[in-house]
């Protein structure tokens, strides 16, 4: 089997940007091979994602065999070394690795967690993540709530969120796990400060305090946070996980594998974590691509709930009564019809 055309497109999904900005830009890759199967991924980067698969990526896929993907990884993070490592490069490669992870299994009629040692169809639980305590006046059956404050935390609205904290706890009940997402917004001092304000609350963790890059930061958040952290949604490649691990900045890794590098990393960053007695959860979850390895390598599963701009994605699982499953469908399970997809690109 060779491939014979790498192509990226942009769908549009409800709510999503106009153009590339932001991470929210999300790209389909197509892979196709001489034997007719065509195999499908979703990156990031928008356009910008688009122009490094078609000028970079595709030049060095084509003609190759699509079966040693750790191989083909490490010649496209070769390739994009000089302007990537971080960022939209590696969103695009993250593209690119699960349309060949897809390929791997429609050629082997397997469904990907089965490529990955597990097996389709046990009910994983899920958690939900909501932008306002509004959205937690009518909660169904999820194991856990995560209340997204990125839009309120601001420096001076310490005591605003730690109320919302609290109203957040009081509308769930004593069960269900209840986590707060600081998107990157607070400091140290803030964190600590408000993580020994909520901790009656019984949090379970505090995801993305602080930029990623502010390590010593997160050292000092391990020693003094109240509550544990959790990050790593902004992170790329599993060598800079490696160091999160290592040091056990974060008790709880949330790898975006559309991100991230793609299944081939998130493999990576699930051993180093299991290894390290670390949990992994990853960003958006409950989203096909990052749900067949919760369901093959997670000794605790918990999936987070989808992105709504991810509606053109066909075949993606249903949440239900709070739990969800993979298919026993080659590949991701999914199906896309290319021709009746609105694009922004
Ligand atoms: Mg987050």
């Amino acid at each position: 089997m060779k491939i014979i055309d790498v192509r990226a497109i942009q769908p549009v999904g409800k709510n999503s940007p106009p153009d590339w900005r932001t991470s929210l830009g999300q790209i389909l890759v197509a892979i196709d091979t001489d034997c007719g199967i065509t195999g499908y991924g979703v990156g990031g980067g928008g356009l910008a994602g688009i122009h490094v698969v078609k000028t970079v990526l595709r030049d060095l896929l084509l003609g190759q065999s699509p079966k040693d993907i750790s191989r083909l990884w490490d010649e496209m993070y070769q390739s994009t070394l000089a302007f990537g490592r971080k960022g939209l490069a590696i969103m695009a490669i993250s593209g690119v690795d699960l349309a060949l992870w897809d390929l791997k299994g429609k050629a082997e009629k397997v469904p990907v967690v089965s490529l990955l040692g597990g097996q389709p169809g046990q009910q994983l639980p899920t958690y939900c993540t909501v932008w306002n305590t509004q959205d937690l006046e009518s909660i169904d059956s999820h194991a856990g709530y995560k209340l997204h404050l990125g839009k309120v935390s601001n420096a001076g609205q310490q005591d605003e969120m730690i109320q919302a904290i609290e109203t957040a706890r009081t509308l769930i009940g004593p069960d269900p796990l209840l986590m707060v997402d600081a998107w990157m917004k607070w400091t140290v001092e803030s964190t600590i400060a408000i993580s020994r304000a909520i901790e009656p609350f019984q949090i379970d963790w505090i995801e993305e305090p602080l930029s990623p890059d502010d390590l010593s930061g997160y050292a000092q958040l391990s020693e003094q946070s109240a509550v544990a952290i959790a990050g790593g949604e902004h992170e790329f490649t599993a060598a800079a996980f490696t160091q999160l691990i290592d040091q056990k900045l974060h008790t709880v890794l949330q790898p975006d594998v559309c991100w991230c590098g793609g299944m081939t990393e998130l493999i990576k960053i699930y051993k180093m974590a299991n290894r390290a007695g670390l949990r992994v959860c990853p960003h958006r979850g409950a989203e096909i691509w990052a749900l067949h390895a919760i369901a093959a390598l997670d000794p605790d599963p918990l999936a987070e709930t989808g992105r709504p701009w991810m509606t053109w994605v066909t075949g993606q699982p249903e949440i239900d009564g709070g739990l969800i499953s993979v298919t026993d469908r080659p590949g991701w399970g999914l199906t896309f019809d290319e021709q009746s997809l609105e694009l922004v690109y």
